[in-house]
């Protein structure tokens, strides 16, 4: 995609229009982006305290995750784009968590939630506690806070629609 401002067109004073040049490629690219980001479905890996902030996220209509198309949270990973990490990995969960990551379908992504996945926490440096989930699976967006709210999931869930509408673009400004 490329953003330019069309000379011909523009006022002084006025708002510049800006005039979008794309290829069918990249036009079919951006649609898809567009519907997936709008339709990630989470699986459900909760795995400590984190976990119960992230099911208020899900199920409750203060916070509503339906509103972006995120509240179908499935159990089984083929159907699900999106891991939520939320809480505590221990070394002997980490093989199960990424033999489930692995039976996810592609395109998927993975999101850490609180301090605990980010980076073991500061209860947890322990030898029975990964120290990050990154060290097991690829992390797209991570979440801080112990525990963090469900306005922050629901923040970390914009912030990785944003990384999906992107994907697979070609975009520069000019
Ligand atoms: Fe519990 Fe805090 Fe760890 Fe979340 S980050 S699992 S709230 S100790």
């Amino acid at each position: 995609l490329t953003m330019a401002t069309n000379p011909a067109e523009y006022q002084p004073g006025q708002q510049e229009a800006p005039v979008v040049l794309t290829t069918v490629k990249d036009m079919l690219q951006w649609t898809q982006n567009w519907a997936r980001s709008r339709s990630v479905w989470p699986f459900m890996y909760a795995l400590a305290c984190c976990g119960i902030e992230m099911m208020a996220s899900a199920s409750s209509p203060q916070h509503d995750l339906a509103r972006f198309g995120s509240e179908v949270f499935r159990a089984s990973p083929r159907q699900a784009d999106l891991m939520i990490v939320a809480g505590t990995l221990s070394v002997k969960m980490a093989p199960r968590l990424r033999l489930l990551w692995e039976q996810m379908p592609d395109p998927k992504w993975v999101l850490s939630m609180g301090q605990c996945a980010n980076s073991g926490g500061e209860f947890y440096d322990s030898y029975y506690t990964v120290q990050g989930v990154d060290t097991v699976v690829p992390v797209d967006i991570y979440v801080p806070g112990c525990p963090p709210r469900p306005e922050a999931l629901i923040e970390g869930i914009l912030k990785l629609r944003e990384k999906i509408e992107k994907q697979g673009l070609n975009i520069r400004n000019s």
